[in-house]
């Protein structure tokens, strides 16, 4: 509950039809004592827009129209549903992310991404029963219309706003929100990608304490868990290991952070782009820089990788966040022996993958997608906040381009276009 006076009505931005321009139009905002038990009520500061905003606007995704998109939101909390089970209090600072159940297996084991019914939760624009929640508006030519909210917990193309407790984290109050916003989607999912990902074959992966636990039997009978603890503290090194990162978007940009803080012997950054080629080299320091077109096959372009990666075994960790199935193929067939590939960006859902099946398991490769990195925010975004505060985070001056409301159009445009990898939406 709050003391101060909330406001009654609030702008956002309605996404009508698909693919047709966004409106900026008033809608009343939920009082204090209307909100659900597990909502808050957040004024956002700042909205990135994401790809994945443009692919549920232009048809790619399936969703419900019309609707008040957006997913990536920062903000204050200005009141909480009566009764609340979360902890989140009236003047807090919080990043809106995706949002998961909090009931499912994945959720209780504080995986979130992995939570059961996040397609719907997120991209389906329902609540946790699976409801679409509707708002009134009056659209350009007058005529009253019912705009889906709730996407990914948040619908944060809106100022004032009623989001789901577990979309949310709480931040330190000095950051600015434009920077903040920035962090809740692409850039967490390539970072936690390759912080999850990298982990190998660990000594406490093989050990009988390890197998025992499995048997509950065995474990309820003997303390072997702590055994186990203790052996994963140690700190593992990836010195002799290459990465390679295709595609230089948001979720890119967060990979290459990742595998400069965890010492990848080598990192590898490939776009067919130029200009985002020069920007990791300056922002972020990788010197090993690839353009796929300057290689006319996947042989050709294996072979280059090849050469360059350590000890010239090939790529021992592949992040593909470009989409599309052509460097997809191209960082699968670069794999060393026993290397992983991990599909974070979404690919064109019915482009075929077109690879020597053989060489899976003669390779001993792993292939596996990852929705989100697999983070978890509460750990992730605090995390990737203080880096900003360290000045570890310098490359987010160089893609952030900020746009008032009624400028929508224009940064959904240059998103699409490639001009502007994080356009962001400041409320006045
Ligand atoms: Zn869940
Ligand atoms: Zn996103």
């Amino acid at each position: 509950m709050t003391t101060q006076t909330l406001p009654t009505k609030t702008q956002t931005l309605v996404a009508e039809e698909m693919g047709t321009p966004f409106q900026l139009v008033e809608i009343d905002v939920p009082s204090a004592k209307d909100l659900h038990h597990d909502d808050v009520l957040v004024r956002f500061h700042a909205s990135g827009i994401c790809h994945t905003d443009i692919g549920s606007w232009s048809g790619a995704i399936p969703a419900p129209f019309p609707c008040i998109l957006g997913h990536e939101g920062a903000g204050e909390v200005l009141a909480v549903g009566e009764g609340s089970k979360n902890d989140f209090q009236v003047g807090d600072q919080v990043v809106a992310s995706f949002c998961s159940c909090g009931d499912c297996k994945a959720c209780k084991r504080n995986e979130p991404a992995c939570c059961e019914i996040f397609l719907p939760l997120n991209l389906g624009l329902t609540d946790k029963t699976l409801n679409h929640i509707k708002v009134p508006y009056k659209n350009k030519s007058n005529e009253t219309k019912q705009a889906h909210v709730k996407y990914f917990g948040q619908s944060s193309f809106g100022n004032v706003m009623s989001v789901t407790g577990r979309s949310l984290t709480r931040i330190s109050k000095d950051i600015e929100p434009k920077y903040a916003c920035a962090l809740a989607c692409g850039f967490q999912t390539g970072f936690s990608t390759v912080v999850e990902r990298a982990k190998g074959k660990k000594e406490q992966d093989r050990t009988y304490e390890r197998y025992s636990i499995l048997d509950k039997e065995y474990s309820s009978k003997n303390i072997v868990s702590s055994q186990i603890e203790t052996k994963s503290n140690q700190i593992e090194s990836f010195e002799d290991e290459t990465l390679l990162v295709l595609g230089l978007g948001a979720v890119g940009l967060g990979a290459l952070v990742a595998g400069k803080m965890l010492g990848f012997g080598k990192v590898i950054a490939c776009d067919i782009n130029p200009t985002r080629l020069e920007l990791v080299k300056k922002e972020i320091g990788i010197d090993t820089l690839v353009n796929a077109k300057d290689f006319a096959s996947t042989e050709e372009f294996v072979q280059h990788i090849k050469n360059i990666s350590m000890y010239e075994r090939g790529t021992t960790l592949m992040i593909e966040a470009s989409g599309t199935a052509k460097a997809l193929k191209d960082g699968i067939m670069s794999l060393a022996v026993g290397g992983k590939g991990i599909v974070v960006g979404s690919p064109q859902q019915t482009a075929l993958l077109d690879i020597p099946s053989g060489l899976v398991l003669t390779n001993i490769w792993t292939i596996e997608g990852v929705l989100m990195g697999n983070s978890n925010p509460k750990v992730t975004i605090p995390f990737l906040v203080d880096m900003v505060k360290q000045g570890k985070l310098k490359v987010l001056d160089s893609i952030i381009k900020t746009y008032p409301p009624d400028q929508m159009n224009q940064a959904v445009h240059d998103a699409e276009k490639g001009i502007v990898i994080k356009p962001v939406i400041e409320w006045p």
